[in-house]
């Protein structure tokens, strides 16, 4: 059974706490002489952008006890969403695969850092979803199933930021 997940939802407002070692490419703005890299150009950035959501997915499915399915994450262009939706997930429970799309830096209006909490938001957001596969799911139960997913996403990201601050 493959499902669908938009994920229209909120942004994340929260500190950004970026780790680059290795990632900043030639031409490469630091705001920080050790901690943080910020590529100014938008191929930099997409390339970044993308390593991130990487290790963030990884990360998180480590995290919530996903490590059984095999789920890829591709940066997406906003046309390739829905309206007004920065990711969506598909997936299927019978072989265990999933697709995570997340908006592509190239669509994004946010400052480096900012834009990157909100991806790590999404792939979060998404993988909750995913653990809440087996619930039945209807049209009338999906406002309600955005909203919980919003919450839980947003408490694990601040759980997680305050115990690892330098994540
Ligand atoms: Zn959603």
């Amino acid at each position: 059974m493959v499902i669908k997940c938009l994920a229209a939802r909120r942004r994340l407002q929260v500190a950004a706490w970026i780790f680059f070692f290795g990632l900043m490419p030639a031409g490469a703005r630091a705001i920080s002489s050790v901690k943080v890299a910020i590529p100014t150009a938008p191929p930099e950035r997409e390339i970044a952008s993308k390593k991130f959501v990487l290790q963030r997915l990884s990360l998180w499915q480590e995290r919530l006890n996903l490590s059984h399915w095999n789920i890829r994450v591709e940066l997406v262009r906003a046309s390739k969403l829905e309206p007004r939706t920065l990711g969506n997930i598909h997936w299927d429970t019978d072989t265990k695969q999933a697709t995570i799309a997340v908006l592509s830096s190239y669509d994004y209006h946010l400052p480096f850092d900012a834009m990157l909490d909100d991806m790590e938001f999404t792939v979060v957001h998404e993988l909750v979803h995913l653990q809440l596969a087996i619930l039945p799911r209807s049209d009338a139960s999906r406002r309600a199933e955005e909203h919980a997913v919003n919450e839980l996403a947003g408490a694990l990201l601040k759980l997680a930021r305050q115990e690892s601050p330098c994540e």
